[in-house]
């Protein structure tokens, strides 16, 4: 059986829906209770963080969700109105079709777990400046070394430049595959792009798919 002290930590991380996953629950255990705190001292930190001016224009703060064991971490860029409004990742548009495309790979993306660079939302939606990026980053650093996933997925040119530190033009890197903490890094579109560039669908789904072989699933 779940815990109650469990379920509670997944509430204060921002679930609002909680899938009982029997492979998931019963690989339960201390270890996956121990990184689930460490992820809710995290979500404690950026609910009152005002280290960038963001903090100005969030709503709820955006600390990730999924599977705290999980193989693959999606990083995207930061939150945006939806996301803002629930205070979960990826719940928009753009989350939908990364959900459809794990899922025509023949997953679930409770397998997986997503984050961002930024855990709150620039405003109008606009690219989170250099500095504010480096000032959220430590963030997403200490959640790769706690869920410590065998593959990260960067989504988008903020993603790449977040990890890297340079600049990239992702229609020329998309489909490399890099290292980065010891992890396999697959870079590939943010799935906004792909939904300003339908064409691009089809490739962005085979990125997913690649992703998930990348990392033996
Ligand atoms: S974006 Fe990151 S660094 Fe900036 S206020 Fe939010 S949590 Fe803090």
């Amino acid at each position: 059986m779940i815990d109650k002290n469990y379920l509670k930590v997944l509430k204060e991380l921002g679930f609002e829906e909680i899938i009982l996953d029997k492979s998931i629950l019963n690989q339960k255990s201390s270890n996956q209770i121990d990184k689930i705190e460490e992820l809710n001292k995290i979500y404690k930190e950026i609910k009152v963080c005002t280290k960038c001016d963001l903090h100005k224009s969030r709503t709820n703060p955006v600390l990730g969700e999924g599977n705290v064991n999980a193989k693959i971490m999606f990083i995207g860029e930061a939150p945006g109105e939806e996301e803002d409004k629930q205070g979960r990742p990826f719940v928009g548009r753009a989350g939908k079709l990364l959900t459809k495309c794990i899922e025509n790979a023949g997953h679930r993306r409770e397998e997986v777990y997503i984050a961002n660079i930024n855990k709150c939302r620039p405003p109008n939606n606009r690219t989170p400046t250099i500095e504010e990026q480096e000032t959220c980053i430590p963030f997403l650093l200490r959640q790769i070394e706690i869920i410590n996933p065998k593959v990260l997925c960067l989504l988008g040119a903020t993603a790449y430049r977040g990890i890297f530190k340079k600049e990239a033009k992702i229609t020329k890197e998309r489909g490399s595959i890099l290292e980065f903490m010891g992890k396999k890094v697959y870079i590939t579109y943010h799935p906004a792009y792909v939904l300003r560039n339908p064409k691009e669908e089809e490739t962005f789904c085979q990125d997913i798919k690649n992703v998930f072989k990348l990392a033996g699933e």
